[in-house]
C-alpha cells in the first residue's frame, strides 16, 4: 500500500501503473486533459480519507468532484512509484536552441497544500469572492476550483483552439461577474469568454482570477529549473513546466515503434525498465 496526500487533504491508496494501463490510454494519446484523469483512475485502488469532499471512505474517488490540482497531484505521486520514478523529456534553450534530456525525479515535485479557503469552498461548493475591476467597471467575480467534470469541456475546445486553453480554463473558474452598478451579472461561459477578451479588460482581472485559484486549491509545483549547457549559455537558468502528456505516461515508447533505440554506450543508457 502506498499513501498519497493531495493537496485538498484527500488521502488516497495507490498503485504504480502497469502496462496494460498504458495501453488503455493509446486511443487517448492526443488528449492530455483525459490523459490526466484516465490515470489518476486507473492508479487509484481506494480513498482511505476523502478531505473536504462528500464521498465515503473505502470506495474509489467519484472524479467529477475532484479538484484538478488533486488529480494532477495524485499523476505525480502515481508516477514516483511507477519504473523508477524519474520522467524524461527532452527541452530546447530558450536561448541557442539546443537540446538537453532532463531527468526529474517526481519524488522530489512539491505538493503544495490548497488553503483553508480552498477546502472550505471544495466542501460547500460556495464560491470564492474577490473584488476586481474590469473594462465595464467594479465588479465582484465568483471563483470555484475546476473539478474533474470541466475537464472534458476544456479538452473539447483545447482541441478547438490550444491558444484559447488558458482563456477557456480561466473562465470557466468563473461562476459569474457581478457589477457594483446592478446591471446584469454575467454567468454563461460564451458570455464571460467574450467580455474576458474585451479591448482594455485590465490585466489585474487576469492576475486575480489565476493567482486566488492557484492559491486556493494548491496542487503540485510543475515548473523544473534547469541550466543549458552549451558553453555560450552557460549560467543560464531556465524554467520548463512538465508536460503531463503522452510522454509524461510513457506513450512514446509504445508508439516509436519506427526509432528503434540505439545500442548504448554504457555512460548514459537509460536505466532498464524493472
Ligand atoms: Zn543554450
Amino acid at each position: 500500500m502506498s499513501e498519497a496526500l493531495l493537496p485538498s487533504g484527500m488521502v488516497l491508496d495507490i498503485r504504480g501503473w502497469c502496462l496494460a494501463d498504458q495501453e488503455a490510454l493509446l486511443d487517448q494519446k492526443d488528449d492530455a486533459q483525459a490523459l490526466t484523469l484516465r490515470m489518476a483512475e486507473l492508479g487509484t485502488i481506494r480513498c482511505l480519507e476523502p478531505g473536504p469532499y462528500g464521498f465515503g471512505a473505502n470506495a474509489k474517488p467519484s472524479w467529477s468532484e475532484v479538484s484538478i490540482d488533486d488529480i494532477q497531484a495524485a499523476n505525480v505521486l502515481i508516477r514516483a512509484i511507477t519504473d523508477d520514478g524519474i520522467f524524461r523529456f527532452d527541452r530546447s534553450c530558450d536561448s541557442c536552441g539546443r537540446k538537453k534530456k532532463l531527468e526529474i525525479a517526481m519524488k522530489d515535485v512539491e505538493i503544495i497544500s490548497a488553503t483553508e479557503e480552498g477546502k472550505q469552498h471544495l466542501a460547500s461548493k460556495q464560491p470564492i469572492v474577490r473584488p476586481v475591476m474590469t473594462a465595464k467597471g467594479p465588479a465582484e467575480v465568483d471563483l470555484r476550483i475546476l473539478r474533474g467534470q470541466h475537464l472534458p469541456e476544456i479538452a473539447k475546445r483545447g482541441r478547438k483552439d490550444q491558444k484559447l486553453l488558458l482563456r477557456i480554463q480561466h473562465c470557466l473558474s468563473i461562476q459569474s461577474i457581478r457589477f457594483l452598478d446592478s446591471s446584469k451579472p454575467m454567468t454563461s461561459l460564451r458570455e464571460i469568454l467574450e467580455f474576458w477578451g474585451l479591448p482594455g479588460q485590465p490585466w489585474a482581472l487576469g492576475r486575480t482570477v489565476k493567482e486566488t485559484l492557484e492559491q486556493a486549491g494548491g496542487g503540485p509545483d510543475l515548473y523544473a529549473d534547469w541550466t543549458c549547457d552549451n558553453v555560450f549559455c552557460s549560467g543560464r537558468d531556465q524554467q520548463t513546466l512538465l508536460p503531463l502528456d503522452h510522454r509524461f505516461y510513457g506513450l512514446e515508447m509504445l508508439l516509436s515503434s519506427s526509432r528503434r533505440s540505439k545500442p548504448s554506450s554504457g555512460a548514459d543508457s537509460p536505466a532498464a525498465p524493472a
